[in-house]
């Protein structure tokens, strides 16, 4: 383990004095996050929002209005939210018979038990995997996981151990242990690192980072001169 440049908690009050509080831009419910998260592909917060919006106005996003609308309907309603709305189509028909089915129509109140088993149980649905459930459990307020936004894990990475892994499991699975080690197992507490990482994943600290513009540089260990795929000293 190297040692850490700056706290969790001091890099996440950083963050919130330049973004202030943030909060969830996409349904929290299980179900509705579901349908959410297939509304737009390559999925992003854009792109999931601009589908999400027009299923909304054109179908409607409930379970009924899924399962009675014909497929090509639910994909013409789909295509703002970018590539492959028919394959979007049926993956939502999917999940709303399975969630009819399995579900008894509540995928919220189904989603109890070992926490293993809810996840297995998640994963199951399309494009779910570790990162998807975690914020699922995390934001549905079933489990205070110390979730990490799937699309920038590198964030905290970067800042702490100056580098960020080829594998993108191992640097999730990295960001995830700083917050569970500093972040108590709070829902609050660990919505907040993860919507503030989530932020600063997507203004500053992206794929190609800003790191002049970056309120955190004079603390992370990647800006002050470690490089992609080198350990830092420990
Ligand atoms: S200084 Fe660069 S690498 Fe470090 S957090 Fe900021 S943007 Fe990311």
């Amino acid at each position: 383990m190297t040692k850490a440049s700056i706290s969790v908690l001091k890099v996440l009050d950083k963050l919130e004095s330049l973004y202030g509080k943030q909060e969830p831009n996409w349904p929290v419910d299980p179900y509705f996050f579901l349908v959410w998260w297939h509304c737009g592909y390559p999925a992003s917060d854009a792109a999931c929002g601009k589908g999400w919006e027009s299923l909304q106005r054109e179908i409607g996003t409930d379970l009924d209005s899924i399962l009675a609308a014909p497929a090509p309907m639910l994909a013409k309603a789909l295509l703002p939210g970018g590539m492959v709305p028919e394959l979007r189509a049926m993956r939502l028909k999917e999940i709303a018979v399975r969630v009819k089915n399995e579900f008894g129509s509540d995928l919220r109140s189904g989603l109890v038990g070992p926490i293993a088993e809810v996840r297995k149980s998640l994963k199951k649905f399309s494009n779910i995997a570790d990162p998807g459930a975690d914020r699922i459990l995390l934001f549905a307020d079933i489990a205070p996981i110390a979730a990490v936004p799937s699309n920038c894990p590198h964030v905290l990475v970067r800042i702490q151990r100056g580098l960020e892994r080829e594998n993108y499991g191992v640097t999730y699975r990295e960001a995830q242990q700083a917050i569970e080690a500093e972040i108590p197992a709070v829902f609050e507490s660990r919505k907040r690192a993860y919507l503030l990482l989530k932020r600063h994943g997507q203004e500053v600290c992206k794929r190609k980072p800003k790191c002049p513009k970056c309120p955190i540089s004079s603390s992370c260990a990647y800006f002050a001169g470690h490089h992609r795929g080198r350990a830092t000293q420990a």
